[in-house]
């Protein structure tokens, strides 16, 4: 069976009625390249910044993000790379970054919210990327966006940014596109808003169900509430996928949920165009991907979002996708 599916790393990735969606990998340092490549990923839907920063004693300099970047977006040799800016905070810290303790750290002052109290920090990560972005298909995302304020003020440093560079004469591809991730609730809701002030979004589930649960991702007592499948929050993946269809915009995954073989048929059939995973999961996604057909499953999801546990959808989908 690992022989038939290596087959498979040089194939699209097509549903079984013709249906083309993107699978791509989550990297977290260069040396995930490999797995990605030898996996056939479509790109590269998730670059975790933060390891960068992790296990080192400074912050890393412009120029050695730029060097990593470059790195990245030259291997994937054209394919689509989404770099998501620095996620620190929440479970992650840095030693050589003082914060003020708090009670609440995944309520509190993490990624994208620290990143604008630290202009500093963004604006040294941001040039580099935007330096990088002539070296392949260079994709920007910002992380835990609860409001729109947030974007706009990270689009508009971007924006500094990339004129500062422009005046030194230094080259930015102008085909950047400028995503933000799904991964609170409160940006579900809104995202017919944010649809319209962004290029692509990215549902981070494994926020988007800590949050929506109420349920710390990490607390093992309170495991049981880590429901992917319930109708909750197949109810907010859906609006935010329509929201995207309606702006014309492409939605993705990247938390966990996005390589998990029974919500890929219902993520699939609500419309989906890229799932992110780990590098091992990309070709089984790809072989289920092919057996499905998204016209039916389109159908079947609506009957799954009508459900009340998660349970009621585990066996609909299993029962139905012969996984
Ligand atoms: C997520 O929240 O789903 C996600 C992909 O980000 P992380 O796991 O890094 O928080
Ligand atoms: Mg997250």
């Amino acid at each position: 069976r690992r022989e038939q599916l290596k087959l498979l790393a040089q194939q699209p990735s097509v549903s079984a009625d013709g249906v083309h969606v993107e699978l791509a990998a989550n990297i977290g340092s260069i040396e995930d390249l490999m797995k990605v490549l030898e996996n056939g990923a479509d790109g590269v839907g998730l670059f975790r910044t933060e390891f960068i920063y992790m296990g080192r004693n400074s912050f890393p300099s412009e120029e050695e993000q730029y060097q990593i970047y470059k790195h990245v977006l030259e291997k994937l040799d054209g394919k689509r790379v989404v770099i998501r800016t620095l996620d620190i905070g929440g479970d992650k810290e840095l030693p050589y970054l003082e914060l003020p303790k708090e009670s609440n750290p995944f309520l509190g002052l993490r990624a994208l919210r620290l990143c604008l109290e630290r202009e500093d920090l963004f604006r040294t990560q941001l040039r580099a990327l935007l330096r990088a972005s002539t070296s392949g298909k260079l994709n920007i995302m910002f992380p835990m966006i609860a409001v729109l304020s947030e974007l706009r003020e990270a689009k508009r440093i971007l924006g500094e940014e990339r004129a500062k560079l422009e005046q030194e004469g230094i080259a930015v591809s102008d085909a950047i596109e400028v995503g933000m991730m799904i991964e609170i609730p409160a940006a579900a809701l809104n995202a017919d808003h944010f649809a319209k002030e962004v290029d692509f979004f990215s549902i981070g589930t494994n926020d988007l169900i800590q949050y929506t649960m109420a349920a710390d991702r990490m607390n093992e007592s309170v495991a049981y509430l880590y429901q992917p499948y319930h109708p909750s929050i197949l109810r907010l993946v859906n609006m935010v996928i329509k929201a995207g269809e309606r702006a014309g915009i492409w939605t993705g995954m990247c938390g966990e949920m996005a390589g998990d073989q029974t919500a890929i048929p219902l993520l699939l059939g609500m419309g989906l165009n890229e799932f992110s995973m780990s590098a091992s999961s990309v070709l089984p996604a790809r072989e289920l991907v092919g057996r499905l057909s998204k016209q039916e499953w389109a159908s079947l999801s609506e009957q799954a979002l009508t459900m009340g546990t998660q349970e009621e959808v585990q066996q609909f989908v299993e029962q139905r996708s012969q996984i």
